[in-house]
């Protein structure tokens, strides 16, 4: 796993593997964590932690920017985490939207999320959360505006590389409006999912 420190308080971890997400710990506010990459990967990531000087029990919130399987890990090591994700997203969970498509791989995030209570996400003064729907329909991006950076999860990898809007629970004719809104941030580090 790469450790990437990417501003005082904010880690990137990063797997060799392509197959998972990219982790960010913010510790502004709470230890916080933006997406959990994906299950297989979650012991790699409590020993990265660890190196940064953190246990699993001292973050105190996660941050799904959608509920994809290789985003959401393994809940259950976050024994003090509250967990937090868009309303839209937690509906289309509840829904089967996002899982029926991934158990033909075996990978069914409503079995991963079985017993964790997933919150709607808010803005508050230290993250702002902003909605914006195309690769999932309740995907969000989050923008930490005290150190300029953008987490994109899945929407947007760079300013030319775009995010999947072909999965069962995208949301295509909105993704447009969403790059739009992205663009009025002017991020210093662009935080994407992969
Ligand atoms: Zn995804």
């Amino acid at each position: 796993m790469k450790i990437e420190k990417i501003a005082r308080g904010v880690w990137k971890f990063t797997e060799w593997s392509g197959l998972s997400s990219n982790v960010y710990l913010v510790d502004i506010d709470v230890p916080t964590l933006i997406d959990l990459g994906a299950k297989e990967f979650s012991r790699t990531l409590a020993r990265g932690l660890k190196e940064v000087g953190y246990t699993t029990a001292d973050i105190k919130k996660v941050i799904f920017t959608h509920l994809h399987f290789d985003h959401i890990g393994d809940p259950s090591m976050f024994k003090n985490a509250e967990f937090f994700a868009s309303q839209r997203e937690i509906d289309d969970l509840k829904n089967d939207r996002i899982g029926s498509f991934f158990a033909l791989f075996g990978t069914n995030p409503s079995a991963l999320l079985k017993g964790i209570e997933l919150k709607p996400a808010k803005s508050n003064s230290r993250f702002t959360i902003i909605d914006t729907p195309g690769h999932t329909g309740g995907s969000i991006c989050i923008w930490v505006r005290e150190k300029r950076l953008l987490f994109t999860g899945d929407t947007l990898f760079s300013n030319n590389i775009l995010g999947r809007t072909d999965l069962p629970n995208s949301a295509p004719n909105e993704y447009e409006d969403s790059l739009k809104k992205l663009a009025r941030f002017k991020y210093k580090v662009l935080c994407p999912g992969h």
